[in-house]
């Protein structure tokens, strides 16, 4: 008999509800909830093929061991298994202190398994060496909103995209990678032939296709953009004088600053005409409700944090936040990179939007935790765990659901650091990940369809994810194993783990986290895994009493700082970590198609999927491509001093000369080339430590076939 059960799509941050469809245990199909507020039972091309990828032959069923690297991989029993990772974990901490271990996890988990090992790190060992692959993709929105809003919340809902007069899309492109977002934006242009879409995106993207306005600035040029647009806003009096003065500090430090932004001026640094800005910033600030959509454009970059800043002044200049259609809307890549920030799922953070640095957040999680303290010493960010497991300050690290060996830029240096590593545990559900192959110990983990918790999404909408099938062979559930390790890990080192860690199931690991926000800006006491089954989905915060989660943020004007006033940061445009020269005379940006998902573990076993596009194809201008002698389909290989790929090359249109693009979804796992993320960028974003992964100057060459 065939049976129904909710869940939700396990790709990107959107969150789309869905019902899969079993019969026994296994999944035979699946397709949008209609009763989902995120997509009212609409799925793109990925969600709706997601039955496709239940169970593909490399999934890992066991766990297994590897008594040295290069050989292959025996199976284990979970309790070998555990009792050695805990024997080793241990003996690193009494040789070599806390700081000598790692965990590197992943927002493809559940918050209930974010949360786990959080308290790991933090509670039981004593270091802050947990982050995730989330300091990839969102961590300057983070930075960002803190830096301005006071705390990290996305003020908007997808509802205001209905009812927005000018969306403003920099730095994302949702037809690809969010697109039932860009649905609404697309329903939001049927009901309303007036509403202006500006995309600013230095490639012509699939997006912009729609856009009223098109701006191909320079990469790296977003901050002078946005000074630009607010220097026209505060010429030709359209900021909102009296809000700013309300609601706000800061502003004239930062007038001053764009005094020097004219339109001409920043015509010159971003490569676009003075009028498109004037253009731009009149449609913006003549709206009335203005939407900004932004995502890795903004964010993977070394000013990532300044150029979520720069367009979030946008809408404290002109008052266009907390109001309907209205607000600075960071889009979040991975499904649940938001409940990974509500724990605290990154080294600098803990649990409900507290600060690391603070002494009264900390107090207030070992007394949560009831431990007698959080180490106060930061932890080590994404990128930095890795040059510290190169260079050996860090020996162990517990990898989870992720694959840094490819996701991670400057990958011959990472590969390096696993190779380097005294000990690598790897917690996943595939064993054929470019990772693996660096893995002592294997541990199988359930997946999609199978697992059970909260995940949250761009909007700050929580829904209850319900196990439809068991996880095959003896694959057990992240916060399962996390909480099983630290049990054991606790007995050697004489830490009570059975105490620290006594959860049964997920749902009490969630009533913990739900404590922890009591009284904080995302405070969710009033939800509870029955509530959400029967209310469906909520937005946080939904204090204990509200009859609902809460849609918009800011509406009384008053922000979670200080003085109750957002902040405007005097941000300046400064260059890239790298800029084209005569050796790297090309700058090569990166980005998703609309068909695959990060490093393809389920969409490359979709032949309907894969057959559309079934290689990575370097995008190139015509007059580079002649220059270099070069015609479509000719192999190239791209290099700079970090590495070199080899893939095709063609002329598409929509690049501007001395420009490339090429997708960041290959590994060796479907090629026998690196991708992308040998010759991306390591440099981070001093506040964010988010890596330059969209901007690299590298040289293309023809590969001539003997
Ligand atoms: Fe899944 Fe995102 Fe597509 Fe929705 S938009 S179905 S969450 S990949």
């Amino acid at each position: 008999m065939k049976t129904e059960v909710k869940s939700t799509c396990c790709y990107c941050g959107v969150g789309c509800g869905v019902l899969i469809e079993t019969e026994g245990e296994r999944i035979v199909g699946v397709r949008g909830d209609p009763e989902h507020p995120a997509n009212r039972g609409r799925l793109c091309t990925k969600g709706a093929t997601l039955n496709l990828t239940a169970n593909p032959s490399y999934r890992l069923h066991y766990p297994e061991r590897r008594a040295q690297r290069g050989e292959s991989t025996v199976r284990t029993t979970w309790d070998q298994a555990l009792d050695e990772a805990a024997e080793r974990f241990a003996a690193t901490i009494r040789q070599h202190g806390p700081d000598s271990v790692a965990f590197y996890i992943s927002g493809q988990l559940m918050t209930e398994d974010y949360y786990v090992f959080n308290k790991l790190a933090k509670g039981l060992i004593g270091t802050n060496n947990v982050d995730t692959n989330s300091r990839l993709c969102m961590s300057s929105a983070v930075a960002g909103y803190k830096q301005t809003l006071g705390v990290d919340a996305p003020p908007c809902s997808y509802e205001d995209i209905l009812q927005a007069k000018v969306i403003f899309i920099a730095g994302a492109n949702p037809a690809v990678a969010h697109p039932i977002v860009f649905r609404y934006v697309e329903d939001a242009r049927a009901a309303n032939p007036d509403l202006k879409i500006i995309v600013a995106d230095p490639r012509r993207s699939e997006s912009a296709e729609i856009a009223d306005l098109h701006l191909p600035i320079k990469p790296g040029t977003d901050i002078a953009l946005f000074n630009g647009m607010l220097h026209v806003l505060i010429r030709d009096g359209l900021v909102d004088d009296d809000y700013v003065a309300r609601h706000t500090t800061g502003f004239d430090a930062l007038a001053e600053i764009v005094r020097r932004y004219t339109p001409e001026a920043v015509a010159e640094v971003c490569g676009i005409p003075a009028q498109d800005i004037v253009q731009a910033a009149r449609w913006f600030g003549q709206s009335g409700a203005a939407l900004s959509m932004y995502c890795q454009g903004l964010n993977q970059s070394v000013h990532g944090t300044h150029n979520n800043a720069g367009i979030i002044h946008l809408h404290l200049a002109t008052g266009l936040i907390g109001k309907p259609g209205a607000g600075p809307f960071s889009l979040t890549g991975q499904p649940n990179a938001m409940g990974g920030r509500e724990v605290g799922g990154l080294s600098n953070l803990l649990s409900a939007h507290r600060d690391l640095a603070n002494p009264q957040h900390r107090a207030e999680v070992a007394a949560l935790w009831g431990v007698p303290s959080v180490p106060d010493k930061p932890g080590k960010s994404a990128i930095d765990m890795f040059a510290a497991l190169k260079s050996g300050e860090i020996k162990a690290v517990w990898i989870a659901c992720t694959n840094p060996a490819q996701s991670l830029p400057n990958q011959a240096a990472v590969r390096e650091a696993l190779q380097t590593a005294e000990y690598v545990v790897l917690q996943e559900a595939y064993a054929n990940t470019d990772t693996a192959a660096y893995a002592d110990l294997l541990l199988p983990a359930s997946g999609w369809g199978e697992k059970h918790g909260t995940v949250t999404n761009s909007e700050r909408r929580i829904t209850h994810v319900n196990s439809a099938v068991p996880a095959p062979g003896e694959a057990r559930h992240d916060w399962d194993i996390v909480v099983d390790f630290a049990r054991r890990l606790g007995r050697l080192l004489g830490t009570d783990g059975e105490r620290l860690f006594p959860y049964a199931d997920a749902e009490s690991i969630f009533n913990e986290h739900r404590e922890s926000t009591r009284g904080r800006d995302l405070d969710i006491t009033g939800l509870s895994y029955a509530w959400l089954d029967a209310a469906g989905p909520q937005q946080w915060p939904c204090p204990q009493g509200a009859i609902s989660g809460k849609g918009r943020l800011y509406e009384d004007g008053v922000f979670p700082t200080a003085d109750g006033k957002a902040r405007f940061v005097p941000v300046k445009h400064l260059a890239t970590a790298e800029t084209p020269d005569a050796e790297y005379p090309i700058s090569l940006l990166s980005g998703r198609m609309r068909d695959h998902w990060h490093g393809m573990s389920r969409t490359g076993t979709v032949p309907r999927l894969f057959n559309l596009e079934d290689e990575p194809v370097l995008a190139m201008h015509p007059c580079d491509m002649r220059h270099r002698g070069l015609s479509s389909g000719d192999l190239v290989r791209v290099t700079n001093a970090r590495g070199a790929s080899i893939v095709r090359v063609e002329e598409r249109p929509g690049l501007k000369k001395g420009r490339a693009w090429m997708p960041m979804h290959w590994g060796s796992q479907f090629m026998n080339t690196p991708g992308v993320n040998a010759v991306a960028c390591d440099a981070t974003d001093p506040y964010s430590k988010q890596p330059e992964l969209k901007h690299a100057a590298v040289q293309i060459e023809k590969v001539d076939l003997p």
